[in-house]
């Protein structure tokens, strides 16, 4: 077959099987499909995942409700800053704006992409309030870093672990760490889907008690408690102005069911990277950085840099990806760059040299559990000959 006949390799495509179906259609019969038991259980078997029955587990409708619902509890409002990286998706930033609160962008680690610790020092002002570290690719932020900054600062820790399932950090689980608040996202190209959804992780039960009113309407059936011991179905109270964010028992149908195979889908994701790092020796790329002993990559994406020695510019070479069938992406367009962000704060690529370097040189190729082998040897060879010449 030649190039052009053979069909394409699309970016990302989840894995959903005959379980998921038979889960779905299960709760499609059942009569009750909004927020009921199954989502219920997929927080349950969360938390059993994780493997720490002190942490709670709030089912949202995506990861970015879930970190406005973070933001929102720990209290982030007007005249708030707010730390995170420049190179990430838009989601983590705009629920700061959300808020009212100002976001503070910083650059990168150039190595791992993550946001980098000194630059996360340097950024701190009296109006600081809380850091966003993004698991970027599925490869942990430096949390021990991170947590040290935060702890001797005073400010409040959120991860975005939309990245980061399961991804481990100096040999702890990410959803465990010491960070206020954990988010994970279930988006379509996520390492599992529920379609749309995110994971809210807390060990607070403060936290969590404001997050799960806020997640529905404000409603809350606490007051009533305090007064009586026997609180009627149908009674409810109102008591802030609060948000449609509830995960349905069809997406957690899903959930449940991808969940019991992320472990496998993490461990196919470490054999295609493999795979790829060893097709693709030796051309000019920098290949993506590998966890260290005690961390674990989730292996999100898979994203390549071009070196200086490549006869290729980056556009160029996706092109001729694009040229032979394969899907690719660049993760990310960095924040500095996107209008919104660049005019509000007057922000310029030299204030973020490593992001913007690795951004001009970056492609994610295809990296997900329904690739065969062949698929991995296609894209090496695409690469290969994009490369040339
Ligand atoms: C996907 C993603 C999000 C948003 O997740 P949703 O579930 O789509 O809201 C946030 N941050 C990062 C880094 C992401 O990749």
């Amino acid at each position: 077959m030649n190039e052009a006949s053979r069909p394409f390799l699309p970016f990302a495509l989840p894995e959903i099987g005959d379980e998921e179906i038979a889960e779905v259609v299960d709760t499609l019969k059942s009569g009750w499909v909004t927020t009921g038991p199954k989502a219920k259980r997929f927080e349950t078997a969360f938390t059993e995942f994780l493997g720490d029955a002190s942490l709670e587990s709030i089912a949202v409708n995506s990861a970015t409700a879930g970190l406005h619902l973070a933001l929102e509890a720990l209290g982030i409002g007007p005249g708030d800053e707010v730390i995170t990286t420049t190179h990430t998706f838009t989601a983590t930033a705009e629920v700061v704006r959300y808020l009212g609160a100002d976001v503070v962008l910083v650059d990168v680690d150039p190595d791992t992409l993550c946001i980098a610790p000194w630059a996360i020092e340097e950024a701190i002002t009296p109006r600081t309030k809380a850091i966003i570290p993004v698991h970027y690719a599925g490869l942990a932020a430096d949390m021990p870093a991170i947590l040290a900054i935060a702890n001797r600062h005073g400010l409040k820790v959120v991860e975005d672990a939309a990245h980061a399932l399961p991804t481990f950090s100096a040999g702890q689980l990410v959803g465990t760490l010491d960070s206020d608040i954990t988010v994970f996202s279930f988006y379509a190209n996520k390492t599992m889907t529920t379609g749309e959804g995110g994971m809210i992780v807390t060990r607070h039960p403060e936290l969590a008690r404001r997050m799960k009113v806020m997640r529905l309407h404000g409603m809350s059936r606490d007051a009533f408690d305090r007064f009586t011991a026997t609180v009627p179905s149908w009674y409810y109270e109102i008591v802030a102005p609060g948000f449609k964010y509830n995960l349905t028992d069809i997406a957690a149908a899903l959930g449940l069911q991808q969940l019991k195979r992320i472990d496998g889908f993490q461990k196919r994701r470490v054999e295609l990277a493999d795979a790829l790092d060893a097709g693709l020796a030796g051309l000019p790329l920098i290949l993506p950085p590998r966890a260290p002993r005690d961390g674990q990559h989730s292996w999100h994406l898979y994203v390549v840099r071009l070196t200086d020695e490549a006869k290729v510019s980056r556009d160029v070479f996706i092109e001729r990806l694009f040229a032979q069938g394969i899907g690719v992406s660049v993760h990310y367009i960095p924040l500095h760059l996107q209008p919104y962000w660049r005019d509000r704060y007057s922000l310029t690529p030299q204030q973020f040299p490593h992001s913007q370097r690795a951004f001009e040189r970056m492609v994610s190729l295809p990296l997900y559990t329904r690739m065969t082998d062949a698929d991995v040897a296609r894209v090496c060879d695409a690469v290969r000959s994009a490369l040339a010449g």
